[in-house]
């Protein structure tokens, strides 16, 4: 696995991403960016599925795709806005210096998703701290992160709202 990676899409279960922005993130792959997509949990028990079935097809989905992708340990329909969360969120951030960070934005009544949302904005913010002792050691990145509701994100032409954050050296 690659370190450094030019955007980060972020959901809360195996699928998320895909079904909400997967063709925004093949349009990126296409044009030589690097993808990785990250779930915050493995969906695991699925009503649908048995286990270890959706992990796989997660991975094929990546595979298609052309992405990296990685699962969080967030369990599954108890995923909260913790501050360990939003600390995990900020230390993959700054490992991989993404230029871009995608999540999805709160809908449906799965509380999962009202979550994951909160968890990757704030998550950001704690990333571009300066001043958190826990992160010291990690240089802040350059460039910009920008926040988009990936049910919005139609094509990359159109990524410049809503939340921009600038990252500073
Ligand atoms: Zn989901």
């Amino acid at each position: 696995m690659v370190n450094h990676y030019d955007a980060i899409a972020i959901g809360a279960h195996p699928d998320d991403v895909e079904a909400v922005m997967g063709g925004t993130l093949a349009k990126l792959i296409d044009k030589g960016r690097s993808v990785l997509m990250v779930d915050l949990c493995d969906g695991e028990p699925a009503r649908h599925a048995p286990p270890g079935e959706r992990a796989a097809q997660a991975a094929r989905a990546a595979e298609i795709l052309g992405a990296h992708r990685m699962t969080l340990s967030l369990r599954d329909r108890m995923i909260q806005d913790t501050i360990p969360a939003r600390l995990e969120l900020a230390r993959l951030i700054r490992i991989h210096r993404p230029s871009y960070v995608f999540t999805t934005l709160g809908s449906g009544i799965h509380p999962d998703h009202k979550a994951v949302t909160d968890i990757v904005v704030n998550g950001v913010f704690y990333a571009r701290s300066r001043n958190g002792a826990k992160f010291r050691e990690v240089r802040c990145f350059p460039g910009q992160i920008r926040m988009k509701s990936a049910a919005r994100s139609l094509g990359i032409a159109e990524w410049s709202r809503p939340g921009r954050f600038s990252i500073s050296r």
